[in-house]
């Protein structure tokens, strides 16, 4: 029976590349999106058309009680998950002083309470399959070194690191694995309308990275090699430091 992975904001970006690299590599993939059901639907039928596995699992993850009972209701039929990789997630920039209290919370439900709403009801049903398992939360650099405009998302994202290093320590000895992969500026839709010369300019690589990039670590992580890794950020950012 192929293991069960669930990828948050898989219709688009990167979470569109690690669904389509997970599941060429053997995993039955849920894919969940939030609002772009035709984009998910071209992911479901790309997987399925190169002979995978997947389904699609469609709810907002700011939203606790949908969440959770989505998320109930699959494992109810389907069985519990091997792999959660948390990727959903939104910006919304602007100077401090300028920053709406909706920016700021709508920032911090979707890329960190979307992180408890997610994992919290996955967690145990894991825990108690005794396959071990694997829990990757997308960061961002952000996160790490703060961003002129996102304090916000920097907190958001370096909240998503606490909680990733907390909850590898407390699953450790189930050799369920919690790591998180902090992308720079990749070629999204996120980052689309960027000044990316200059920005390039910033950057040691001097370019943006793409989708790929940031889904063969997410596949080594979740690969069978990166078993006793737990608790780590590993960057993928063309050097930024
Ligand atoms: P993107 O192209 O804007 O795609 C975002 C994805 O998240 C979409 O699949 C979207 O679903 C989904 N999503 C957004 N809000 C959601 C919600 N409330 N519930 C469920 N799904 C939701 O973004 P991306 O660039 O691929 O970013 C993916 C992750 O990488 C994010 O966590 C982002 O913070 C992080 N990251 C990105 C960069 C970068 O440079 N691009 C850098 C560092 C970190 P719909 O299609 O349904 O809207």
């Amino acid at each position: 029976m192929a293991q069960r992975v669930l990828i948050t904001g898989g219709s688009r970006g990167i979470g569109r590349e690690i669904a389509l690299k997970l599941a060429s590599e053997g995993f039955r993939t849920t894919i969940n999106f939030n609002s772009r059901e035709a984009e998910a639907q071209a992911v479901l039928d790309q997987i399925i058309s190169e002979g995978g596995d997947a389904e699609l699992l469609p709810f907002n993850v700011a939203d606790r009680e949908l969440t959770r009972s989505r998320l109930d209701a699959d494992i109810l039929k389907n069985g519990p998950y091997f792999g959660i990789i948390c990727n959903a997630g939104i910006h919304s920039d602007s100077a401090f002083p300028a920053m709406s209290a909706e920016q700021w919370d709508e920032v911090i439900r979707t890329n960190l309470d979307g992180f408890y709403n997610v994992v919290h009801p996955l967690v145990m049903p894991m825990v108690r399959a005794r396959t071990g398992g694997r829990i990757i939360t997308i960061a961002s650099a952000s996160g790490m070194m703060g961003n002129r405009g996102q304090v916000n998302y920097s907190a958001s994202k370096a909240g998503l690191i606490g909680a990733t290093r907390s909850l590898a320590m407390e699953l450790a000895k189930r050799e369920i694995t919690v790591n998180s992969v902090a992308p720079g500026l990749i070629e999204t839709e996120m980052t689309q309308g960027l000044p990316i010369e200059d920005i390039s300019r910033l950057i040691p690589m001097k370019r943006m990275g793409k989708p790929t990039e940031v889904a063969a670590v997410v596949s080594f992580l979740m690969g069978e090699g990166a078993s006793y890794i737990t608790g780590e950020v590993i960057s993928v950012n063309g050097g930024l430091g």
